[in-house]
């Protein structure tokens, strides 16, 4: 396999992080290559595999049959006594269920028919620094190490990212900012194959919610992400709970289990340092609220890949150049995803009774609203009308 000695941007991991960034920076014209450290792109899934219509918008891309296992035209949302919400997008789908290992593949084939080198089982083990400033990586391909240099490094390998503090920046996040996920892919269940479900509850599941998923007619993915402080079990000790507790469920056949981490929170103010960036999972864009990373993913990528190009192409590889990827990200998406950790902070706080009361008040469309709407005006009314959420209510204001 021939690997050059020199490339302008290495990418690592090749999720939709990093093929986002290679494709964007192969797009400008840069000699890019993308390393991936499993043998297979995109598996094992860490994923309940859902993708909204408006993360698809914001990536820019169309739907393609390949990866699409299941279009979603409802949503049911439980309270922990059982009632719940049903929402209808009536004017389509609302989003997709999507089959993950041939999505991440599909993406970084995009970046490949760009011109990006792209290269599985290619394991980075540590940077190359000279004068304290990264130039490069040594990667693990075919038994061997080699040092292949860079003029930028885009870091995109993920939630347990290593490679960001070890350029030197912290990526530490506190422990209320990463839900703990665990999931069983699981077939012949009874589900409803045309809605999502979401299940909310302290007991259910702490600092999060059970999701129904559905991939097809009996098949599903059934899954949990909990946060501590407030969960005092694993995440998949409350999953198992909430499936034996369904005849369902539990007479179903479990096809894969998946775990991982979500960051929730902790966005970073910097991204950047001398000669690298970081991009998705491990700068932390993923949605605060229900933990959807895969749209936030590639839109940071794709802003960091034509960044690193414009810097090439100034011939300035600064910490200072590249930080304007911080402010065009930052007034992109981490405005609106900081207003969601605002409201992840204020829906932590419900009792359970409160959510049973929400539930109960709420209707289908204002869900729709919400979700849709940038700005938490009305939640905040809804609030209002219970007394005890009023000093909640005021902190979406
Ligand atoms: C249980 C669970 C359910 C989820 N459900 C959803 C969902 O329904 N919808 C949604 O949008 N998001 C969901 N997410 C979040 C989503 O999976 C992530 O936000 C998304 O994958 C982030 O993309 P990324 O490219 O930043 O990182 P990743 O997809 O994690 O990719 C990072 C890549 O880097 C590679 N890598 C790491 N270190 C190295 C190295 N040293 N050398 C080479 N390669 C390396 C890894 O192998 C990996 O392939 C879920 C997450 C979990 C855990």
């Amino acid at each position: 396999m021939n690997i050059e000695r020199e490339y302008d941007i290495i990418v690592i991991g090749a999720g939709p992080g990093g093929s986002g960034a290679a494709l964007a920076a192969a797009k400008k014209g840069m000699k890019v290559l993308l390393l991936e450290k499993r043998q297979e792109i995109g598996a094992p899934k860490r994923c309940a595999e859902g993708l909204s219509m408006s993360a698809m918008g914001r990536m820019g891309i169309e739907r393609d049959d390949l990866w699409i296992r299941r279009e979603i035209i409802g949503a049911t949302i439980y309270a922990p006594n059982g009632e719940h919400i049903g929402v209808d997008y009536k004017d389509g789908p609302e989003g997709y269920i999507l089959e993950r290992k041939v999505f991440d593949k599909c993406l970084a084939e995009k970046a490949a028919g760009l011109g990006a080198k792209v290269l599985a089982k290619a394991e980075v083990t540590r940077l190359l620094k000279e004068d304290g400033k990264v130039c490069g990586v040594e990667v693990e391909f075919e038994g061997e190490k080699k040092e292949i240099k860079a003029k930028i490094v885009i870091a995109a390998d993920g939630v347990e990212s290593k490679i960001a503090r070890e350029a030197g920046l912290d990526t530490t996040l506190k422990l209320v900012d990463i839900a703990s996920g665990a999931q069983f892919e699981m077939t012949n269940v009874d589900i409803d194959p045309d809605r999502i479900e979401m299940y909310f509850g302290n007991d259910i599941a702490p600092g999060g919610y059970v999701w129904i998923f559905p991939k097809g007619e009996n098949i599903a993915n059934i899954g949990i992400g909990v946060r501590k402080p407030y969960a005092k079990e694993k995440a998949i000790d409350y999953l198992k709970r909430f499936i034996e507790s369904r005849s369902g469920l539990k007479k179903g056949s479990i096809i894969e289990v998946n775990s991982g981490g979500v960051p929730v929170g902790g966005l970073m103010e910097n991204m950047v340092t001398d000669n690298l960036i970081v991009v998705g999972d491990a700068a932390h864009q993923a949605n605060p609220i229900h933990g959807g990373g895969m749209g936030e993913a590639w839109v940071g990528g794709r802003i960091a890949g034509e960044m690193a190009a414009e810097a090439i192409k100034a011939n300035d590889l600064s910490k200072k150049f590249l930080g304007k990827y911080n402010k065009l990200w930052w007034e992109k998406r981490g405005n609106k995803l900081q207003k969601l950790v605002k409201l992840r902070e204020v829906m932590e706080s419900f009792s359970d009774e409160d959510l049973n009361w929400l539930v109960d008040y709420l209707k289908g469309e204002d869900l729709i609203e919400f979700a849709r709407s940038s700005g938490f005006g009305k939640f905040a009314k809804i609030l209002m009308k219970k007394p005890k959420l009023i000093k909640l209510a005021r902190k979406l204001l």
